[in-house]
């Protein structure tokens, strides 16, 4: 027997239906790339996404199309998700860290046909719009007054394009698995793999995310999404704020530490959520200059490992609540967030950060095993480390044209290519991506539990660890360091710092000094340039 209750589809344009009717003149606040904040609210946005999509269709956009995004996080950008996904096209986020050509050869890729793009990422655009021969226009977010010379042909300016149509459209209505965004993962190796995501799998996913243990947005937060909308989906912050009622502080293009603690304390923000890089600035702009966080509740941190002493900062000093949060492009990308379970409610002091520096357990709607290479589940003890396998309605079955499904196992599991272990009570722990856990004498050491430990020097600014070639172990650890402006710190200091906090064996060999570490396109430590850098490097044990 079926069940007899309603069809409902599970369409992104019901969010933000959801928020205009019920959470109406909650404010969506943007630090604009004109200059001036700007204040709008869901009600509006609805309204201009209505626009936005009638405009589009009467480009000739239709169902499947692709559409590209290349911008900061703006009420315009928000605009630009509900207008494509509401006549049925596919918001396609591009992430302008990227070199010009991997630009290009995604969007090449995708087909892209229309791009909304914020007038300082022209000069990108410029560069390669002769290389994308399906875009056929280019919509500057901006108006007309403050658009920029350019050399581009089809180039308008978004707010008069937008006023060539009103709001009377209807949401196009489609089967709730039609693809509704898509994201390149910034792969260290091979092409870009594409991402598609559906609009089911991102009403589940926020659905996913609203739950008491992950982010629990109500209409009482303030919620800056410092993350950009084209890392990751976005977090899923477009949609979960909406569905929540929370309102939505965009940051635009500053995101320096002075900039996200203005905003972060005129706008009251009590949520926020970015990658360590961004809160290591803020933190450092508190440090030089001082400042509280009256209003701020709790920071979603993940992306990459958040040091412990981050942590303790946030905690200790500013009674912020950090979320330690693992996931990826490929799940939507919420994968495990760490929340007290009453086994660890009571726990303080060391104890509590043990707990609060692992990136927690899934939600309903993640499930998730540690396996051997033989695909053996791994026991859940907190110390037997395996390849973590994800499952999930919000996780990715397929990539883009099928480039790179190796990774998508025959009964289900996706490999993340992560390698965690699991506490009893379901904590997961991130020991490091496959590929940069270093093997010595078939021993794995784990390179982020050495940079958590280093980056608790009060003198460390930054630090990455990697394997470095090693004729009787294969390879041994090198810990590179930029140290805090102004300071200085010594390789003896440090490994005295570290020393007895772990095993011996995995005290680093040599510490080298740089002025900075290199990053990836979404923050994360670049550890493929690094291994070239250092790839002559003779250690001193060697
Ligand atoms: P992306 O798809 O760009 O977000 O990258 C996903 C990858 O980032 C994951 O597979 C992890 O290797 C890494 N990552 C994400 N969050 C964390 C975290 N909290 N701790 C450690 N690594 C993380």
């Amino acid at each position: 027997m079926q069940g007899l209750m309603q069809h409902w589809p599970l369409l992104c344009s019901k969010v933000i239906d959801h928020a205009a009717i019920h959470h109406g003149k909650r404010e969506v606040v943007s630090r604009s790339l004109e200059g001036p904040i700007h204040r709008t609210n869901y009600a509006e946005i609805r309204r201009r996404s209505l626009k936005l999509a009638k405009r589009l269709e009467q480009e000739g956009v239709v169902l499947g199309d692709r559409i590209a995004t290349l911008a900061w996080n703006t009420w315009r950008h928000l605009e630009c998700w509900y207008g494509i996904v509401g006549v049925g096209a596919i918001y396609h986020t591009v992430n302008p860290r990227l070199f010009p050509e991997q630009i290009a050869w995604i969007m090449n890729d995708a087909e892209d046909r229309l791009i909304f793009v914020d007038m300082t990422f022209l000069p990108i655009l410029e560069a390669i719009a002769p290389k994308v021969p399906s875009l056929k226009k280019i919509v500057v977010l901006t108006d007309a007054a403050h658009l920029p010379e350019t050399t581009l042909a089809n180039v308008v300016p978004y707010e008069e394009w937008l006023a060539e149509a009103d709001e009377d459209f209807a949401w196009k209505e489609f089967d709730e698995t039609t693809a509704a965004g898509m994201c390149y993962t910034s792969g260290t190796t091979g092409n870009p793999k594409g991402v598609v995501y559906s609009h089911r799998s991102n009403i589940l996913h926020s659905m996913i995310a609203q739950q008491g243990d992950a982010m629990a947005l109500s209409s009482r937060d303030r919620v800056m999404p410092v993350v950009p909308l084209f890392h990751a989906n976005g977090w899923g912050l477009a949609f979960t704020c909406p569905m929540g009622g929370a309102a939505m502080i965009m940051p635009g293009a500053k995101m320096d530490g002075a900039s996200i603690y203005e905003l972060l304390v005129a706008e009251r923000v009590t949520m926020s959520a970015a990658v360590p890089t961004i809160w290591l600035m803020l933190l450092q702009h508190l440090e030089k200059a001082g400042g509280e966080l009256p209003d701020f509740e709790r920071v979603v941190i993940g992306g990459s490992a958040c040091p412990r002493a981050m942590i303790r900062t946030f905690q200790d000093d500013y009674d912020v609540r950090v979320i330690h949060a693992w996931g990826m492009t490929e799940m939507s990308p919420l994968g495990t967030l760490c929340s007290l379970k009453p086994e660890y409610a009571s726990l303080d002091g060391e104890a509590l950060l043990d707990v609060a520096q692992t990136q927690g357990h899934p939600p309903f709607g993640i499930e998730m095993k540690v396996t051997d290479d033989e695909n053996r589940a791994q026991p859940w003890d907190g110390r037997t480390f395996g390849r973590l396998k994800v499952k999930g309605p919000a996780v990715a079955g397929s990539y883009y044209k099928g480039i790179g499904n190796e990774v998508f196992e025959d009964d289900g599991w996706f490999d993340t290519g992560d390698v965690a272990h699991v506490d009893p009570n379901g904590y997961m722990q991130i020991t490091d991506r496959a590929k940069d856990v270093i093997k010595s004498g078939g021993e794995w050491i784990s390179t982020i539990d050495l940079e958590n430990l280093a980056v608790g020097h009060p003198d460390v600014a930054e630090a990455a660890v990697i394997g470095v070639a090693h004729p009787k172990w294969d390879e041994r650890p090198l810990l590179v360091v930029v140290q805090k402006e102004g300071r200085t710190v010594t390789k003896e200091d440090l490994l005295a710092f570290m020393e007895g906090k772990i095993a011996r064996w995995w005290m680093p060999d040599d510490v080298a000094f740089v002025d900075q570490i290199p990053h990836t396109a979404t923050g994360k430590i670049q550890k493929t340039t690094l291994r070239t850098q250092f790839a002559d490097y003779r250690l001193p044990t060697a």
